[in-house]
């Protein structure tokens, strides 16, 4: 068994999500242990080279996301690169709206580039400040369930086949692994194929150099789309974008290429099918039971509260949905998937294991009061 030691709180998948959730247990005073099978903290945002944060703010110069997600944000750009607007380093709540109705996103949205590289190792610093043991190279292979309560993991390490056990279970595997493999209710999302980079020489060696299949995901044909849970389809759109690029330098059209992506670039890969699934019609509607609020990053003035019932799925005593695999479809999914509202819900999935754990209830079985009060003492906002 890994560390030999049964933890309040077990996350699977370091990605912002997850990382942000194993912050926000091990803030309510749990015992935490993140499980990722890369060598690096981030996910996405650093090992699949997503380096823009998305808006914390609803676009008409009002913030939505505190909490864990603006301090990552912060930490991340503390000392490297930061393209916050100035209206949102020192401007006053009008010099917000002003340039919410005058500038471009990049301009007036609570946005920023950062450094990939730097935020894995802001994060690492960050769990081990907040007493989260983080073990690396762990691949989940398997997940033991009895009376719909999770009992163990299995992981896959250089040791061998290791189990962990926790009293509560948080799923940030950007695919829901822990669903999925515990035969709770999951559901595919289907992808344009396509592959980024980092290349230098062309002006800004921060942005991505994009190798193929824009055009379909702009134009939203989703007859070229894939699934990213399939062997076939991973290997397919990453070897191909990895030639695309290769031939883009060799031909001259690339004059450098500083990083490569090390997971595929699929955006929806697999979410749960929670109580409540938040859909694109709910868009700017009161939740009855809103935990969290954060803006949708293709339209000003769009936001989405996200309910307490999308965090888990009926029948899952002690298992939570974090980040982009939380239980939303169509827009609702686009919008919510992006960095700050992946480790936004993060840091709620995180209040609802720990109070499952305090309380010895179902994950589903909390009150709403109750979690609303944590999260608004840590700023939270529930509505929008
Ligand atoms: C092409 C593309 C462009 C995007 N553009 C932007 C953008 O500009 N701005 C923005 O804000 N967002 C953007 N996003 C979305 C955003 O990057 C992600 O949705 C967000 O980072 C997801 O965070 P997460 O922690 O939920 O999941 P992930 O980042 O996927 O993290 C999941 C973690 O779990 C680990 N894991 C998975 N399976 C296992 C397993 N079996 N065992 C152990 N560990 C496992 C993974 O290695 C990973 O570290 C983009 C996404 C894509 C694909």
């Amino acid at each position: 068994m890994i560390g030999n030691r049964v933890y309040d709180v077990a996350v699977v998948g370091g990605g912002v999500a997850g990382c942000s959730a194993a912050i926000s247990s091990a803030r309510e005073g749990k015992s935490v242990l993140l499980l990722e099978r890369a060598l690096l903290l981030g996910g996405l945002a650093t090992c699949g080279l997503v380096n823009w944060w998305e808006p914390m703010c609803d676009g008409r110069g009002r913030q939505l996301i505190f909490g864990i997600s603006e301090e990552m944000l912060k930490r991340a750009i503390l000392h490297s690169y930061n393209t916050v607007p100035p209206c949102w380093k020192s401007g006053t709540a009008e010099e917000r709206i002003l340039a919410a109705n005058t500038l471009p996103k990049d301009q007036s949205r609570y946005v920023s580039r950062f450094s990939p590289t730097v935020l894995s190792l802001v994060l690492l610093d960050w769990l081990k400040e907040e007493g989260v043991d983080v073990v690396f190279d762990a691949l989940l292979t398997d997940v033991s369930v009895k009376n719909g309560a999770v009992t163990s993991l299995r992981f896959a390490t250089q040791n061998g086949f290791e189990r962990v056990r926790a009293r509560a279970y948080i799923d940030a595997t950007g695919s829901a692994e822990v669903f999925f493999r515990g035969n709770f209710p999951t559901e595919e999302g289907k992808n344009a194929v396509c592959y980024f980079a980092h290349t230098a020489g062309d002006g800004d060696c921060r942005k991505w150099k994009f190798v193929g299949g824009e055009a379909a995901w702009e134009q939203k044909d989703q007859s070229s789309f894939l699934t990213g849970t399939s062997r076939e389809n991973i290997n397919h759109t990453v070897q191909s974008g990895q030639l695309r690029l290769y031939r883009e330098y060799q031909a001259g059209k690339v004059q450098e290429i500083t990083a490569l992506p090390t997971m595929p670039q699929f955006r929806t890969i697999r979410r749960i099918v929670g109580k409540s699934t938040l859909c694109g019609e709910d868009a700017n509607a009161q939740m009855d039971d809103a935990l969290c609020v954060g803006g949708d990053f293709t339209e000003k003035g769009k936001w989405f509260e996200i309910p307490y019932s999308a965090f888990y799925c009926e029948g899952a005593k002690n298992l939570v949905a974090a980040g982009r695999i939380i239980s939303a479809i169509g827009q609702a999914w686009n919008a919510t998937r992006v960095i700050p509202i992946a480790a936004l819900t993060g840091e709620v999935a995180g209040v609802i294991a720990a109070r499952a754990v305090e309380e010895k209830k179902s994950v589903s079985a909390l009150e709403i009061k109750k979690i609303r009060e944590d999260l608004q003492s840590r700023g939270i906002l529930i509505h929008g």
